[in-house]
């Protein structure tokens, strides 16, 4: 399968020669499938929008080599460019650009005049756009007397109305309230899978990572890493030999943002904090493995870790084997809320239970707390629980934001505390990821 979109080593440069000269792609290289929904990630100005309109070909001062189905855009001259753009790609903004003074059905309309269709057929595709977003009864109104969610579905039209491949986004729900963020999100995931359209959507906010195949997570004018969505069926093969076969490449998955080093301690770790010997441990990797498939119970459970090695075993003295039940049992009840949370937006779009999943993960930290918290404290650690779990921020990220004071826009918690909710959280999200 040939990338529908290729970039090699990408660099724009705004201002160029300037004082203000800036760098805000640096070295980019990417490939994009065709029916492909990537997300472009990360914090404000790492760059998200900028490489969005590089492939639109908009950017002056953009080097490196670029290929939109086959084209490169930036040898075009501004004729061939629009052409170019018209058949290939459509575009969707935070801010929906309609034209005030058209209606909606002529702003929809209006790429077909470029393209030199006819009224009558221009209208009957508009028209059939705006019918199939549920926006037909607008059709004769102006644009600034429509809800905001409204005239995202317009633009989404628009960007439709050439029938491109490709259908970029530039943070589209930004400016949207929760009901029409909804409905505009799933409208795109509709385009993605019915009409198979390659979606590249930018956004800052990672509760809209599930809906991507893949997840471009960019950094300070680069790209990162590229995580593909565990629970979506890929586009892009799997290269031979990339199969999950060791430990460090398990925990890989579950980490994403961890180097290799840190995954090696962590494996590590793993094995150092048991007290137990090689034996014991692979029996209690299978013992542990029953219970999260379902096939056996805990108390079944808790009878194996009792049970002498020389029977098949753990051999742990029953205090012992109690305790280790209770917290398989805990750590279960409470990884399957962080899975439920990252899948929650997959199939069925945003779900308000996703604030209810999060508190309770919240409570669960609380309750290992001994101290007083007041009101800013639980929001903040909610969002640090909310922004880790769906992969915004990193494990390190949390801890010091936990730690930090709530004067520096922290969480306020002492930093041992701050340490123990991190470890705490992060054997949630691996077993979260791994049920
Ligand atoms: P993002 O979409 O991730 O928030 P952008 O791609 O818009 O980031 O911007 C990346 C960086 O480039 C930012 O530091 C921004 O200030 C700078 N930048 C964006 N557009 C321009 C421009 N037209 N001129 C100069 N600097 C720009
Ligand atoms: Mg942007």
């Amino acid at each position: 399968m040939d990338p529908i979109i290729k970039g090699e080593n990408l660099e724009i440069v705004y201002n160029l020669g300037k004082s203000n000269e800036y760098r805000a792609l640096r070295s980019v290289s990417a490939e994009i499938f065709p029916e492909e929904y990537i997300i472009l990630f990360g914090p404000s100005g790492c760059g998200k929008s900028t490489l969005l309109y590089c492939f639109l070909g908009t950017l002056p001062n953009t080097y490196g080599k670029l290929l939109v189905k086959g084209e490169d855009p930036y040898t075009y001259d501004a004729e061939q460019l629009v052409q170019f753009q018209q058949r290939t790609m459509g575009i969707i903004y935070q801010a929906f650009y309609l034209i005030p003074s058209l209606s909606v059905l002529d702003n929809v309309a209006l790429p077909l005049i470029f393209a030199g269709v006819s009224k009558l057929d221009r209208e009957k595709r508009a028209f059939g756009l705006l019918k199939r977003f549920g926006v037909e009864k607008q059709a004769y109104k102006l644009p600034a007397s429509l809800s905001g969610g409204q005239q995202q579905r317009i633009a989404v039209s628009r960007a439709l109305v050439n029938d491109p491949e490709i259908l970029l986004a530039d943070e589209p729900v930004g400016n949207l309230d929760s009901i029409s963020t909804k409905h505009v999100m799933d409208m795109l995931d509709d385009i993605n899978k019915k009409e198979k359209k390659t979606i590249i959507l930018v956004t800052h906010d990672a509760k809209y990572l599930p809906y991507a195949h893949r997840v471009f997570y960019m950094k300070d004018g680069g790209l990162e890493r590229e995580v593909p969505n565990p629970e979506k069926p890929q586009i892009k093969a799997v290269e031979p030999g990339k199969t999950i076969v060791t430990e460090i490449e398990t925990l890989a998955r579950m980490y994403p943002y961890s180097s290799v080093d840190e995954l090696r301690v962590k494996s590590i770790i793993n094995f150092l904090t048991q007290s137990l010997n090689f034996d014991q441990l692979e029996r209690l990797e299978k013992t542990v493995e029953m219970v999260m498939m379902g096939n056996i119970d805990e108390l079944n459970f808790q009878k194996i870790l009792n049970m002498r090695v020389d029977e098949g075993g753990i051999g742990l003295r029953l205090p012992e084997a109690r305790k280790m039940t209770e917290k398989l049992h805990n750590i279960l009840e409470q990884s399957f809320d962080v899975k439920r949370y990252r899948k929650g937006v997959t199939s069925e779009g945003l779900r308000p239970e996703f604030d209810v999943f999060i508190r309770r993960l919240r409570t669960d930290l609380l309750d290992q707390f001994e101290g007083q918290v007041v009101p800013i404290q639980l929001t903040r650690l909610e969002k640090a629980i909310s922004d880790r779990v769906s992969g915004l921020i990193k494990k390190e990220d949390f801890q010091t934001y936990i730690g930090a004071s709530i004067s520096n826009g922290g969480a306020g918690f002492p930093a041992r505390t701050a340490r123990n909710f991190t470890l705490y959280l992060e054997k949630l999200i691996a077993q979260g990821t791994r049920i």
